[in-house]
């Protein structure tokens, strides 16, 4: 067996549309294919302005300009998140404050999120893990009450919801992704989804290198000049084109992941019963999207062994995150509020199991061996 950790999906259509960018002849950004993968965004998540950008990292860095953040910022986050979560504020000087997760979702524990706010706090930024929604009414609430913004990391969250709402439509702002480990893709690629309708315009701006040429092409001004800060954010039209094909088949994707999460979930319950490992928890309130199939194991030596047993049967899991408090830059950035245990005990304890379309005709043979080294 070889199965990889991730095989990007293609639905078959993405060199159709390519074609079709080439024959257009427009290939920089904001032509047909982005038009048509930002419509699809606001129809799906009902935001006012979806944006494509090249990355969620860079839809993140917009958000952390939009929402004015400055030297001495502190900005409330998990631990437990890829780097894009602090680096997105490192960068405009501020500094990420980490909380502990909670140990079911493994999301950030919104009940430790007031005792870190200072008068320095600017904005909460939850982090939506695996595809299973934050407490969003309490966070809402939370920042509400202390004059806060949420910026949502919907990163690994495209088309899952809580209590009904799209994940990233929520906050003031949002950031997907479209990374090729996502579930939705392009190879590289995000969207940032402007839910504040009174930031629509600037974000325009902001992405297009702090000038108003969105505006001068829909000639609402007569020249374009710099205006704002701002940096060059957005993708190029064989990468939308790439994205749209996608975007009409991510019913069908976000189906076929759920039925394989579900076969892994119902085949790992006796092991769970057995106290082997411990499976995803996911609230009845919170639509998932299978992004990702984990589970805990008892401890570390117990993961690397897992891993490596695996490995020789080749089949490819992987671990993460090392916990952003406890890197050599979160050391330097940011601080953490208490001793974040639980985050440093999921860190050793979680294994990705592989989760692609297409991983179905294999997956029997996957369960067997993993139950086989549990
Ligand atoms: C993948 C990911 C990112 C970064 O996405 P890119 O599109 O690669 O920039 C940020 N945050 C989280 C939680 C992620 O999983």
């Amino acid at each position: 067996m070889n199965i990889p950790f991730n095989k990007p999906y293609m639905t078959g259509k993405e060199l159709w549309n390519i074609a079709q960018a080439h024959t257009n002849g427009h290939l920089a950004g904001d032509g047909a294919f982005t038009r048509r993968c930002s419509r699809w965004l606001e129809a799906r998540t009902g935001t006012r302005t979806a944006l494509l950008t090249h990355s969620c990292t860079a839809a993140l860095e917009m958000a952390a300009i939009l929402a004015n953040i400055g030297p001495g910022d502190e900005i409330i986050m998990p631990s437990y998140t890829f780097v894009s979560t602090a680096n997105a504020f490192v960068l405009r000087g501020a500094v990420p404050v980490f909380v502990d997760i909670r140990p079911d979702t493994l999301n950030i524990d919104e009940t430790l999120i007031e005792a870190a706010i200072t008068p320095r706090t600017r904005a909460i930024v939850p982090v939506h893990y695996a595809g299973v929604g934050c407490e969003m009414d309490t966070i809402v609430a939370i920042a509400e009450k202390h004059g806060l913004l949420v910026i949502e990391d919907a990163a690994q969250a495209v088309m899952a919801s809580y209590r009904g709402r799209p994940l990233g439509a929520i906050g003031q702002f949002g950031a997907l992704s479209f990374h090729e480990t996502k579930n939705i893709i392009s190879g590289e690629g995000g969207a940032l989804l402007v839910n504040a309708p009174e930031c629509a315009e600037r974000a325009e701006i902001i992405r297009e290198k702090g000038t108003n040429r969105s505006m001068f092409f829909r000639g609402q001004v007569d020249k374009y000049t710099w205006v704002d800060l701002g940096s060059s954010y957005l993708p190029g039209e064989i990468i939308a084109a790439f994205l749209a094909a996608q975007m009409d088949e991510a019913d069908d994707i976000t189906n076929r992941r759920l039925a394989i999460w579900g076969t892994y979930h119902q085949a790992l319950a006796d092991a769970e019963r057995a106290e082997k490992l411990r499976r995803p928890i996911v609230p009845a309130h919170c639509h998932h999207n299978a992004h990702m199939y984990y589970i805990l194991l008892n401890d570390l030596s117990q993961r690397s062994a897992f891993i490596a047993t695996l490995r020789d049967a080749g089949i490819h899991t992987v671990f993460h995150y090392i916990p952003l408090h406890s890197s050599p830059a979160g050391k330097k950035f940011g601080r953490s509020v208490g001793d974040l245990p639980v985050t440093a005990d999921i860190a050793d304890r979680l294994v990705r199991l592989p989760l692609w379309v297409g991983l179905e005709d294999h997956q029997h043979e996957i369960i067997q061996r993993i139950v086989s080294a549990l």
